[in-house]
């Protein structure tokens, strides 16, 4: 399981956790940090660790110990002094109900650990509503209280909730890395060059979808790319086709097609066309429509995108 997945065996968070045990051991630690890292890179494996880290009674290097009273409670879900906020609902994102049950419970005085810890994951969903409501708590936070925000990095952070907190800057894995970390899970063989290149090179991202049986899903889609762009496949048949597959997956398989012949073009040397850079716009206006609309239809969403992509293809 991913979930599972060793932290020690990602040697890319590595100067991340060496930064946090820094700033613990020199009790420099600040209020509130910001994580900006892709979760498909382990960005929000990497906030748990530090939460538990911040929390045990006997960190060892920057990480738990994992046996103290802390690390068995934070084993077990039941930690009094560790609270997280997931976006929820339809649309996705941190709720302002949840911040404010959240600020109700970080004014308390820690349980058993020396302070108390929240982690905020995809806090760039956060709306403004949101963002305001935790601004009092940034601004006049409760004695030995840590707040962790991770951020995707897919849209930006209200300027007032980003000057009040520290950054953990976060590496990307190498290439090397990644092969090495998905050979040592034994997925290197699952998973083809193509798919590992529409995933962006993300080890987690990549090994959740061999662990969900998501490899069929790639080739099926891949075909019915391949029957748009030659015409004999129609938008809507083919976003039917597809609705198994989610929006962004489908969103970023379309861009990396495009974007890999757009530049293979422009390397055999042909003039960069007019038509290409409009399509590219278009890509990232609908990515825009994803990250921003609370409502977005799925089928619908998916026919402008394939529509998009015949078009293309008709025209290239
Ligand atoms: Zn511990």
């Amino acid at each position: 399981m991913v979930a599972e997945s060793l932290i020690q065996d990602m040697p890319w968070l590595q100067a991340s956790v060496d930064r946090f045990h820094k700033l613990l051991v020199s009790e420099r630690l600040p209020h509130a940090l910001i994580l900006p890292g892709r979760e498909g890179d382990g960005a929000q494996l990497l906030a748990q660790t530090l939460a538990r880290t911040a929390l045990c009674s006997t960190p060892e290097l920057g990480y738990p110990c994992n046996h103290c009273k802390s690390c068995l409670l934070h084993q077990a879900e039941t930690h009094p002094d560790y609270f997280k906020i997931e976006p929820s609902g339809a649309s996705l994102t941190v709720k302002v109900d949840d911040i404010r049950l959240l600020v109700e419970k970080f004014a308390a005085t820690s349980q058993i650990s020396a302070r108390k810890v929240a982690v905020i994951f995809h806090a760039e969903t956060m709306n403004t509503a949101a963002a305001n409501a935790l601004l009092k708590t940034l601004e006049e936070p409760p004695g030995n209280a840590l707040l962790i925000l991770v951020t995707e990095g897919t849209r930006p952070l209200l300027p007032t909730v980003r000057s009040r907190c520290q950054p953990i800057t976060m590496n990307r894995p190498t290439l090397a890395e990644t092969s090495t970390w998905l050979e040592s899970r034994e997925i290197s063989s699952r998973v083809s060059a193509e798919l590992l290149e529409a995933l962006d090179y993300q080890p987690l991202r990549v090994a959740s979808w061999i662990e969900e049986g998501m490899q069929p899903h790639w080739e099926h889609f891949r075909a019915i790319m391949s029957g748009v762009a030659q015409m004999q496949v129609t938008p809507v048949k083919a976003a039917a086709e597809c609705k198994d597959v989610g929006m962004i997956d489908q969103l970023d398989w379309i861009d990396w097609q495009l974007s890999r012949i757009v530049r293979q073009a422009a390397l055999e040397g042909n003039l960069p066309q007019p038509q290409h850079s409009r399509y590219l716009e278009q890509l990232s206006a609908m990515r825009s429509e994803l990250v921003y609309s609370a409502n977005v239809n799925a089928q619908l969403f998916s026919e402008n995108l394939f529509m998009l992509w015949q078009q293309f293809n008709r025209q290239s």
